[in-house]
């Protein structure tokens, strides 16, 4: 399909009433309560979606019930077989897929292929999943006794997804969870629905049985149903930070297996040594691409002396460059924020930022967009000489805002990082290999780059913050996806041996 006809079809789609996806097919009851679907470009209402109360996530998690114990017995390599097929889709359809995204999200139709891309990645690994889910074997552990571990499904997991990336997201959960052997309900973001109900259909059509896969659309009222619904074994939320800490302790009090990935603020370092233009592209891209509302953007900038003032000029200078304008024109590189809401709210910390002493270099408000007025836009903003102790610093603004921390050394830019409440994402840029070294380290972040500014793990590696950006143990996709989704069985067996025999009431020991 030309970007045309995929912006046509997205269009299409999104101007559609938007409903659950529930035992393999498109919900049709009526609901009760139902939300606004925009397209950020021009803030107009394209559709409508309608949100789960109790009975809907009942039916679904009823549907994955039903499903699991035939999918948990369908062999290996008929599920992987189903993956294949998944990925076969998805790379067909991936500009579809993208323009779909950005007529709800606002992010440009590049972006959004890339985060399709990135899904892609998890949903490659998880093909391999044979392989991945081979456990341990002992032979003759004492004689004649043997022991091995296997690892098997927990039943129903729940997947909860944040607006920023609606198909990445969801696909870092569904295709490992799926792999493994359980069935899901999936509940995405209420603002920018649509994408799931693809990935379901085209699940659907890569031969995955009704029931294996669901998706429920809603808001809180949604949430916490699943959260309370004793059929949930397991639940996967990325999100903000106060909603990851209420998921998590939830979700653990109702005895659920739980990981919940929260906020972020990612601090990219720059030393004196490092090269200035590479790292005034790098902070660029990663502060400004979708708008900043990526959960790995880079949002504080340290800047250790005595280079402050000349980053701070090449970065503001390709700032003011940048072309914003509407997702499905290909001469924008940044689109417009989600909401009128959001876009308000992060507007006002530019406000309050000058209030409390730190200067605007660069202003997005008076950024030229290259949208209609009446879209959510708001242009990339650069606040220098931000302090750790202002509004804009403390909090997560999630928004085209780069805000710039002077530091007088390298152990001042550590200690600004590791007091930070959040952990997600840092990068460093040096041309120094031990200073490198030395941060990787020291520095309390769960994924570091150096000198690469949004450091997201591949899909054989794992995902997942430090701190207030992670509650739970285990990261997810990677290794500890798999582990994340099944449980172990230790298993120890001895076959029937004439020399054995008799009673003993001790206890068992290796002879
Ligand atoms: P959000 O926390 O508002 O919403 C996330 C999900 O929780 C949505 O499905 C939403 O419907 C639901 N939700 C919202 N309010 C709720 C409530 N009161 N009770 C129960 N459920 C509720 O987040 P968002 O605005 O959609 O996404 C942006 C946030 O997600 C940012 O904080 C960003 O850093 C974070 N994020 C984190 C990662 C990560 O990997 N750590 C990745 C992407 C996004």
């Amino acid at each position: 399909m030309t970007q045309a006809g995929d912006a046509r079809s997205a269009e299409k789609r999104s101007g559609r009433h938007c409903s659950h996806w529930v035992g393999g097919k498109p919900w049709t009851g009526e609901a009760s309560r139902r939300g606004d679907i925009y397209n950020p470009a021009t803030g107009q209402v394209t559709g409508s979606v309608d949100f789960a109360g109790k009975a809907e996530v009942d039916a679904a998690v009823t549907a994955a019930a039903q499903a699991f114990p035939a999918w948990r017995d369908t062999s290996l390599a008929r599920r992987t077989a189903v993956m294949f097929a998944f990925r076969q889709q998805l790379v067909a359809r991936q500009q579809e897929l993208a323009a779909l995204i950005s007529s709800e999200h606002g992010k440009v139709i590049s972006d959004a292929a890339g985060e399709v891309a990135r899904g892609l990645e998890v949903v490659e690994f998880a093909c391999g999943i044979a392989q991945l889910l081979k456990g341990g074997y002992s032979e003759n552990v004492s004689t004649s006794v043997d022991a091995y571990e296997i690892r098997q499904p927990l039943g129903v997991a729940a997947g909860i997804t944040p607006f920023n990336f609606p198909a990445m997201v969801p696909m870092w959960m569904f295709p490992l969870a799926i792999a493994c052997g359980n069935t899901f309900v999936l509940k995405p973001s209420e603002k920018d629905p649509s994408a799931s109900l693809l990935l379901a259909e085209m699940l659907a059509e890569s031969g995955l049985p009704d029931g294996v896969l669901n998706v429920v659309q809603g808001d809180r009222e949604a949430v916490d149903a699943l959260l309370a619904h004793p059929g949930i074994a397991a639940v996967s939320f990325v999100g903000s930070t106060p909603i990851a800490r209420y998921v998590y302790e939830t979700a653990t009090a109702a005895g659920k297996r739980v990981q919940a990935l929260g906020g972020a603020k990612n601090h990219m370092v720059v030393l004196p040594d490092a090269d200035l233009d590479l790292a005034a592209d790098a902070a660029v891209s990663a502060g400004f691409g979708s708008a900043g509302e990526r959960c790995m953007a880079v949002s504080v900038l340290v800047a250790v002396d005595p280079i402050g003032d000349e980053l701070v000029a090449k970065i503001s200078e390709r700032t003011r460059r940048l072309r914003v304008g509407p997702g499905d024109d290909e001469r924008s590189e940044m689109g417009p924020l989600v909401t009128g809401q959001h876009r308000d709210k992060v507007a006002s910390y530019l406000e309050s930022g000058v209030q409390e002493g730190a200067v605007l270099a660069v202003d997005g408000r008076s950024h030229p967009a290259g949208g209609p007025a009446s879209g959510f836009w708001l242009g990339p903003s650069v606040l220098d000489h931000v302090t750790p102790d202002m509004g804009c610093y403390r909090d997560e603004i999630f928004g085209p805002v780069l805000s710039v921390v002077r530091a007088g050394s390298y152990e001042e830019a550590l200690s600004v990082i590791n007091a930070n409440p959040y952990g997600n994402g840092t990068a460093i840029f040096t041309s120094d290999g031990g200073a490198a070294r030395r941060f990787t380290h020291e520095v309390e972040v769960g994924m570091v780059g150096i000198n690469v500014p949004i450091p997201v793990p591949m899909s054989y590696y794992s995902f997942g913050g430090w701190k207030a950006s992670l509650f739970g143990d285990t990261h997810v996709y990677g290794a500890q996806g798999v582990h994340f989704y099944t449980r172990a069985k230790a298993v120890t067996q001895r076959w029937l041996d004439p020399s054995h025999g008799g009673i003993n009431l001790g206890f068992p020991v290796n002879k």
